[in-house]
């Protein structure tokens, strides 16, 4: 054996043992590492059985060995090139899609399927025999067509992987360019000898690609233990942009778009490249047929937005934000969010606070909020208040004898009742139990008694009707009033109103009282 092919033999091997080293090193370390630890495992794998099998195909004499050695180099070297691609995506903290890594790996597969059955159809190899002139294991060969189709998708998955990380150079902070300029060598030696061999440069009857392996690993071992690759990825812009689950729009000084992230597209899946550059308020009609309803210059202002043009308006918060380009001209920072839900759980939190449970009438404390109000705006311009306060008779009864669900029933009959003759800005609300209060505002003592007497006979000529029973319901009131100019607190009043109820109760029910200063 020549001591040149010793020498091709030692580094073909050499590539070998070191790629072999990192993906048992890789591996064994793999729990501690992100998630691109395992492109990397089956890339450097990949790499080994191709220097191991090239370093190998070197110590045929025959040609039957020779294609052998191929066969075997081809489990690797095809699916090694797809696999960086991968190993660069991933460590760019893109997303990859099964949809298309399956048929990338599969071209590779074909390729290996193509060489092992090469003698039946040839389309790998036309000719793949022993240099005449040199002897084995050096060869000569004629390319055939899935030849090309393998050259092609080896070069460009090397060359995408190659432009992808240059293309983030500029973005990737310093301290991760040690990292990146190694990965991308990593890439670019072994295409740029790829593309010299293609060019028929290198030595003949060899594929020197492994030769120069040995090389980008070594980097890739100085880069995995001194920058800690796999442990401390540069996180690239994109990846942090598209990971943030609002929807995030960017427009230039002139509201144009220039960017929207992953999640805008899930709330507007119409957006669209091709829109870049268009008025942001055009984008906005487009995407929802509606007008852009904040002004655009009111930035660092939070709003909202409600999309009614569907069935369950969308309710998105956005937040508006100058942005200073790097030239120094304005743009904006558009971040929308979505709280249709939080806004529903809101409204749903402030009727439970504010509204009665089974008559939907406002409850005691949403009645005290309001008729504060009411009262201390009356006090202060000197006009009359009144209150009803109104309690149904014998009310145990009726649970008694027809069961609470259907005392339920009656109170919702009594507030629907009442609904129909009062006026929708007539503060009513339920007091307790089945007790109901009215505020008056601006009402007499005698016209509330009138209201308070109107009520009670619309319910007593109303009975519940219910299977074929009709449950028959009345109601005493008591009504006190606070005169024109005259001065009490809203305590003061309900106290007298209480009273008056009272003597209604005592004096026989299904009546209205009058709170009298001397009775009681
Ligand atoms: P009076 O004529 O003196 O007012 O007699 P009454 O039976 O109406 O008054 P009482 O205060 O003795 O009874 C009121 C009953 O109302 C007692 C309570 O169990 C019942 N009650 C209170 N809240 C509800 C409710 O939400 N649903 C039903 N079904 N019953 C209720
Ligand atoms: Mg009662
Ligand atoms: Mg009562």
């Amino acid at each position: 054996m020549s001591s040149q092919l010793t020498a091709y033999i030692t580094l073909f091997s050499t590539s070998g043992v070191i790629n072999l080293y990192l993906c048992m090193y890789v591996f064994l370390r793999r729990h501690q590492y992100t998630n691109i630890a395992y492109y990397f495992i089956f890339y450097t794998a990949a790499i080994s059985i191709y220097c191991f099998g090239s370093a190998l195909g070197l110590t045929s004499t025959t040609l039957e060995q020779l294609k052998f050695w191929n066969v075997i180099l081809y489990i690797g070297m095809p699916i090694s090139a797809p696999l960086g691609l991968l190993f660069a995506m991933k460590y760019l903290g893109m997303k990859l899609k099964a949809a298309w890594v399956l048929p990338l790996l599969s071209i590779s597969v074909i390729s290996f399927v193509m060489v092992a059955t090469n003698d039946f159809h040839h389309l790998h190899y036309r000719v793949f025999e022993i240099d005449p002139d040199l002897g084995a294991p050096f060869v000569i060969q004629e390319i055939g067509s899935w030849y090309m189709i393998h050259g092609i998708f080896t070069f460009a998955s090397m060359f995408v992987a190659f432009f992808l990380m240059l293309s983030r150079w500029r973005e990737t902070a310093k301290v991760y360019r040690a990292q990146l300029l190694f990965l991308l060598i990593g890439q670019f030696v072994p295409m740029v000898t790829a593309f010299i061999y293609l060019l028929g440069l290198t030595p003949p009857g060899i594929d020197p690609v492994p030769m120069v392996l040995w090389f980008t690993s070594l980097l890739y071992v100085w880069s995995i233990n001194s920058t800690r690759m796999f442990s401390i990825m540069p996180i690239a812009k994109d990846a942090i942009f598209n990971s943030i689950n609002d929807g995030v729009i960017v427009l230039d000084e002139s509201h144009r778009l220039i960017e929207f992230n992953q999640a805008y597209k899930s709330m507007f899946p119409s957006i669209h490249k091709s829109m870049y550059g268009m008025d942001f308020k055009q984008v906005w009609i487009g995407l929802t047929g509606e007008v852009f309803p904040l002004k655009l210059d009111s930035a660092g202002i939070t709003n909202e937005v409600q999309l009614k043009a569907e069935e369950v308006p969308y309710i998105y918060q956005v937040r508006i934000s100058p942005l200073q380009h790097a030239n120094n001209r304005k743009g904006l920072l558009l971040i929308f969010t979505e709280v249709t839900e939080l806004k529903r759980l809101q409204l749903e939190l402030e009727n439970r606070a504010y509204y009665d449970e089974l008559t939907q009438i406002y409850n005691r404390r949403a009645f005290f909020e309001k008729c504060e109000h009411e009262f201390n705006v009356a006090q202060q311009t000197a006009s009359p208040y009144s209150i009803i306060l109104m309690d149904v008779d014998y009310f145990k009864k009726v649970n008694d004898t027809f069961g609470h669900d259907v005392g339920d029933q009656l109170l919702k009959h009594v507030v629907h009742v009442c609904q129909q003759q009062l006026k929708e800005e007539i503060l009513f609300a339920r007091y307790g139990g089945e007790e109901f209060v009215i505020g008056l505002n601006n009402c007499t003592g005698a016209e509330a008694e009138a209201v308070a007497n109107q009520l009670r006979l619309q319910l007593e000529s109303k009975p519940l009707l219910m299977n074929d029973a009709a449950i028959s319901v009345t109601i005493s009131c008591g009504v006190a009033e606070t005169g024109e100019g005259a001065k009490e607190t809203l305590h003061q009043l309900l106290k007298k109103a209480d009273q008056a109820l009272y003597a209604a109760k005592r004096q026989g029910r299904n009546q209205v009282q009058m709170y009298a200063e001397n009775a009681s």
